[in-house]
């Protein structure tokens, strides 16, 4: 006997992180609750990785939204912007996941807006001195400590060159 609405609880584990929304949306609202609910597992993943990196070594970053593209870890000293992308949401092409078949052209616009604004961000940052690093889901879960002491050895080194 399985419950007639799958993959609703809330409780999610670590292995249902980010995982992308049924392909069978019953409703607009229904894909909002969705968006809503990957988007807390997107905020638990990045929680996680800030822990590693600070436990890496790394101190000091800031979430300093108001940048382009609201980067989720920023290191001002060394102006380092690092953005934990869901693999999904963000259209990763390592994984290349695919779209849900249902309101195909709602995810697809949305998927779309995602990596133009992604696009957009970069160049901006760039263009104003920030060096944008993307780190991706399928990297964290693969190995997330591993990931953080990239980041934190690279905050480290920058830092010196700065210093
Ligand atoms: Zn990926």
């Amino acid at each position: 006997m399985s419950p007639s609405l799958p993959n609703t609880s809330l409780t999610a584990t670590s292995v249902e992180y980010l995982r992308p929304p049924p392909s069978r949306p019953t409703a607009s609202s229904h894909n909002a609750r969705q968006t809503m609910r990957a988007n807390r597992r997107v905020s638990a993943l990045e929680i996680r990785f800030r822990k590693a990196v600070w436990a890496a070594g790394a101190r000091g970053y800031r979430v300093r939204r108001r940048l382009p593209g609201r980067p989720d870890l920023v290191f001002p000293a060394v102006r380092l912007a690092i953005f934990v992308h869901g693999c999904f949401w963000h259209r990763c092409e390592v994984c290349r996941l695919p779209e849900p078949k249902a309101n195909a052209e709602f995810w697809r616009d949305k998927l779309t807006q995602n990596v133009n604004r992604d696009a957009a961000a970069t160049l901006e940052l760039e263009r104003t001195g920030w060096k944008p690093v993307v780190v991706w889901e399928h990297e964290l879960r693969k190995d997330l400590h591993g990931v953080a002491a990239r980041v934190a050895a690279q905050v480290v080194r920058m830092r010196g060159a700065h210093g």
